[in-house]
This record gives C-alpha cells, structure tokens and sequence, in this order.
C-alpha cells in the first residue's frame, strides 16, 4: 500500500471536515478515510469514515476538549498520526473561502499568502479566520510540509468587470467592495464533470444552479463563470437555508436607524434568521418544509421558487440565452418536485421535460429534443482540492512554484 497521502482539511466556525487520500503508484489519488468532527463547542463528535463507509472512529468530547476549531484540527492531527503511522504526509490542502482579487487559483502557502489571507478576514468574518486557524496548526505542526488553498471565490475571477462592479463610488471598489461569487468548488467540479456527462454542452451557455443549504446560481460559457448570484459575500442572490439572498439596501438602513439593530444583530439576522428559516417560523430545512402543512411553510417555498426562477431569467439574459440548466447540491440533486415546480417557471425558455427522468433523479431530465439540455448533475465540492493539491505538489517538485 502506498505510503504516500495528501490531507485535505475544510475547516468551519462549528465542523472541520477532513480526508485523506492514498497516492499510489501511477500517482492516482485514491481515497482512503474521510471524517468530521463536529458540534465544535456545544456538543463536539468525530466521525471517520473508511472508503467502504465502514466507521473506523466514532468518539463524544466535553466541551472543553475540543471548543474551537484549533483544538479540533490538533485532534484530528494526532487521530490521523495514528492511524496512518508510517505515512508520509505529502501536503495539505485546505477550502479557504476568500481568495479575494489576487486568486484566481488554488495557491501555495507561504508567509506573504498567509499574511495576504488574513487580510481578507473583514470579507468573510465567518468562515476565513477558521480556514487560516487550520493552515496556521498545520504549519505549527509540520512546517515542512506544504499547504495549498483552494477558494471558493477564485472560479468567478472570469467575471467581466461589469458582474464585478457595484454602482458605488470607486474608492469602495478598490477597498475590496466587489462581486466575488462563491460555491466557486462547487462550479469548477461541474464545469470539470460537464465535458464527460455532455461534451456538447460543456462548450456552450449553460446556469449551475447550485440549491443547497447555501444556494447561488452561476451563468457558464464554455465552462468560464461570466456572472452569478452571490456577490461581495454569500448572503445575495437567491434565498438560502437562514440567508435571505438579495435585500434591498433600503432595509438594512432602517434595520439601523429606526430599530435600532447593531452590526452584529445585523449579521445573526442574515446570516442565521432568514430565508427558509425566517420565513417559515419552522425550519431551514426544505424536506421538513415539504412535509409541513403550516401556510408560511408552503409560503417559504413559493418564495425560493419565485427568486430560483427568476435568478435564471436574469442568467439567462446575461448569456444571450441558454443551452442547458444543471441541478446541484442537496435540494438540486434529491427533489424531483422543486426540480420540477422550477422548470415550469422556466417553460419559456422552451424546456421540454422527461418527467419519468425528473423522478428517477436523471442524469439527464430533458427530453432528446428539448433545445434545453437539463441536468442533475451531483456535486462533489471537495474533489477538485486533493487534484488542485496534488498538482501543486508536483509543480513545487519540479521548482515551478516556490
Ligand atoms: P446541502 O447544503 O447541499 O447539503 O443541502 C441541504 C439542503 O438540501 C437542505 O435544505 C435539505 O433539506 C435539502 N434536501 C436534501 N434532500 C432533499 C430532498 N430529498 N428533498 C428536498 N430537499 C432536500
């Protein structure tokens, strides 16, 4: 068995999701355990998961034990240490959230990206200060050892400026006041699937609906992110689990003056208490909405229809028009009914269904001739880091990277 594995970390404000990866022989990756430990600070439980989905560690912790994701990669550290005795860690490569204007690429991490990352902690205060937690131990740890990241935001650096801008004064835009986009893993893996599943397709116009708990939508030309629906961060855009996707600023303005909500009242509002959550007083889980029989339930629903199909006009006019629609993520790949309700708001964009498609899951739900190719097309966020990584790797072998 090789003895060579790359680590790949995804570290959050209350999980850190990791795997491992085995290089064998002909320096194919192949998958070796995958786990999480999550509830960081309220109810902390590792879970790993060999490749058969067998569970090879399954544990609870005091709080204390692991009440920050710092405390949780150290664990999971000395975890993988033992498991994987007489490995040799080869990288690591880590899902950072911000890449800013700079990356538009998975990038090697070295003192001045580390400093350059950090800079951008004001763009994503939730997520960026727990990735860089993870890289910054590692680094303690295995200094020699080389990390990579991978951003979520670097698939959109194909925007033309004006999917960029903001009509503000330039002064924000150089402060770092942009369009960024994210789920930009999410995007990159269906660009990258597209050409095996529909090689016709991967050429042409095509909106990414990605509709999970966080969900964006993202117009593609041949594979290249021309415009999507997140923006300077991942509250705009379609509504989302607790996120209300795009707000008139006019409301957050009043949220200020008049009621008198703080910036951080603000932030647990858009970032906890909206959408699907808000919305429906029940829940941020769509299968549970489905189930209720309560109106604002139902209500909730209609309102992430109406914007979901709306989002894809607006794509759909940003690309002159569309040769395909793919479905992604939890809501994406699993409901055959939102799938549906959605596609007949986009009837005229002349969309002919395979309903019996639509049910089984697809691949393919349109029919042969519809002029509309549509997909569900699963995603894997986490696939492309370990081949980023890995490449990387190689180039820093071969001194093309320092
Ligand atoms: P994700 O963030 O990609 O894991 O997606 C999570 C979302 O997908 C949650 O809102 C789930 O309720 C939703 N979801 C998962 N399976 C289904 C399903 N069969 N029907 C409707 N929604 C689903």
């Amino acid at each position: 068995m090789s003895r060579r594995i790359i680590l790949i970390v995804n570290a959050g404000s209350s999980s850190l999701k990791f795997s491992v990866f085995r290089l064998g022989d002909t320096d194919i990756l192949q998958l070796a355990v995958r786990g999480q430990i999550d509830g960081i600070g309220t109810r902390p439980h590792l879970c790993v998961k060999d490749v058969t989905s067998a569970v090879v560690a399954e544990r609870d912790f005091a709080i204390i034990e692991i009440s920050n994701v710092q405390q949780a990669i150290w664990f999971a550290g000395d975890w993988l240490n033992e498991y994987f005795q007489d490995a040799q860690l080869l990288a690591v490569g880590h899902r950072v959230v911000h890449g800013g204007t700079d990356y538009s690429h998975p990038v090697l991490v070295d003192e001045a990206v580390f400093a350059a990352l950090e800079q951008l902690i004001p763009l994503a205060p939730l997520h960026q200060p727990h990735n860089l937690a993870a890289i910054r131990v590692v680094r303690e740890v295995q200094p020699q050892v080389p990390q990579i990241a991978c951003f979520d935001t670097a698939f959109h650096r194909t925007h033309p400026q004006i999917a960029d801008l903001y009509a503000l004064p330039w002064k924000y835009y150089a402060s770092g006041v942009r369009r960024y986009g994210f789920h930009g893993l999410s995007y990159e893996y269906i660009a990258a699937t597209l050409p095996k599943v529909s090689p016709a397709l991967a050429g042409g116009r095509v909106i990414a609906a990605h509709l999970g708990s966080g969900a964006s939508l993202c117009a593609m030309q041949a594979g290249k992110s021309l415009d999507s629906t997140m923006g300077f961060s991942p509250l705009d855009g379609v509504p989302m689990g607790t996120r209300p996707g795009a707000l008139d600023p006019g409301v957050l303005l009043y949220l200020i003056n008049e009621c008198g909500l703080s910036g951080a009242d603000l932030e647990k509002l858009l970032y906890r208490e909206s959408g699907l959550l808000g919305l429906s007083g029940i829940s941020n889980d769509m299968r549970v909405l489905m189930e209720s029989r309560e109106p604002r339930a139902q209500l909730a629903i209609e309102y992430f229809l109406h914007y979901v199909i709306k989002q894809i006009g607006a794509l759909a006019a940003v690309l002159g028009g569309i040769d395909g629609l793919v479905f992604t993520a939890g809501i994406g790949e699993h409901s055959p009914v939102i799938r549906a309700r959605i596609l007949q708001g986009c009837a005229w964009l002349g969309i002919s269904v395979d309903a019996e498609a639509n049910v089984r899951g697809g691949p393919r739900i349109s029919m042969e001739d519809s002029p509309v190719a549509v997909w569900v097309i699963p995603t894997d966020e986490e696939w492309m880091i370990p081949r980023h990584t890995l490449a990387l790797v190689f180039k820093k072998e071969k001194g093309y990277v320092n």
